[in-house]
């Protein structure tokens, strides 16, 4: 004869167990930026603007009217169950709606800033759809060809050479990926860092190594742009590449010591000179595509020792400097640059 009073226990703590499971799983911490430096989409744009859309994380569309490219073009998302036990492989109804909520049937090129999936594993098939060149590390071409790209649009980019598309004049520059505080995760993350082989998926989230990461710097008759994606420097290594607008990724940012903000902060922001900087991802991997922003999954968080300075580090940084802007895009708008 079951014990009833024990039963009702265990029932609690199971009850318990889900309710933790699910706070962890399925719950957000507030995004790191402030509210009041989101931008709308605008209405009108007139011809020949410059215009960005962003999707979430490092995935921008750029167009001047004749030209439309994409950095990164990454639209599946899995939760984080699956991304740590899982093999993961592109969503094709995530890409073609995520396309489609973009306006994009032609592209130029799309460039990965680097080869976690994150940025690079929906990249072949965004440029298989839209005609599009992949432009990006030996590793991304390498994601590039177990897709079944095919070679002629698969481009390894050189360090520093500006490629033209339209008016465009677009330079990689290889840099650094954001170093993860945690050794474990870095371990994970960084080590053997190239895609050697073509990589088929569906494979382990980790089986998209980082590649060769970079900055993309671009050059327009309206404007400069300089985008960082992952928030990590080599020292020096942009010096020469000023921009108006600045796209700064923050993810993780908080998490590392004031030290390498600083650093990160100096060889971006400041070596750019921009004063209009476009906060990029900073918004949770693995929740829904559609609707507000988040912030990272509260397992995340806690994993990364669970305490983010990354707002405070920015709003210190904008008490300073009367001059520096922070914005953030909306999801899919059309926001003029120039
Ligand atoms: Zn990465």
């Amino acid at each position: 004869m079951p014990n009833k009073p024990i039963l009702a226990s265990l029932g609690l703590i199971l009850l318990g167990l889900a309710a933790v499971a699910y706070y962890f799983l399925a719950t957000y911490a507030p995004a790191p930026v402030d509210p009041a430096w989101a931008v709308e989409g605008d209405a009108t744009v007139s011809p020949g603007s410059v215009t960005v859309r962003f999707t979430g994380t490092s995935t921008l569309l750029f167009d001047d009217g004749a030209t439309a490219w994409m950095v990164d073009g990454w639209f599946s998302r899995f939760g984080p169950i699956a991304l740590l036990r899982g093999e993961i492989g592109p969503d094709l109804p995530a890409i073609e709606k995520g396309l489609e909520r973009n306006e994009v049937d032609r592209l130029a090129v799309v460039i990965p800033v680097h080869s976690h999936f994150d940025h690079a594993m929906d990249a072949p098939e965004v440029a298989r759809r839209t005609g599009a060149t992949l432009l990006g590390s030996e590793s991304t071409a390498n994601i590039g060809r177990g897709w079944g790209l095919d070679e002629g649009q698969i481009r390894v980019a050189i360090d520093r050479m500006p490629l033209r598309f339209g008016e465009f004049t677009i330079t990689l520059i290889a840099t650094r990926h954001f170093e993860f505080p945690d050794p474990a995760v870095r371990e994970q993350a960084l080590s053997n860092p190239r895609i050697t082989e073509p990589l088929v998926p569906p494979v382990a989230a980790f089986d998209y190594r980082v590649g060769q990461p970079y900055a993309i710097h671009v050059a327009h008759p309206r404007g400069s742009i300089l985008i960082q994606a992952s928030a990590g420097f080599d020292q020096g290594r942009l010096e020469g590449y000023a921009a108006d607008v600045l796209f700064l990724g923050i993810g993780g940012l908080g998490t590392q010591t004031a030290e390498y903000r600083e650093s990160y902060w100096r060889e971006t922001v400041t070596a750019s000179g921009a004063k209009d900087v476009i906060l990029i991802h900073w918004d949770t991997l693995t929740g829904p595509i559609d609707g507000p922003f988040t912030g990272e999954v509260r397992a995340a968080t806690f994993l990364s020792s669970g305490t983010d300075e990354t707002r405070a580090f920015l709003e210190a940084k904008l008490a300073r400097d009367p001059e520096l802007r922070f914005k953030t895009l909306p999801r899919y708008e059309e926001v003029v640059l120039f």
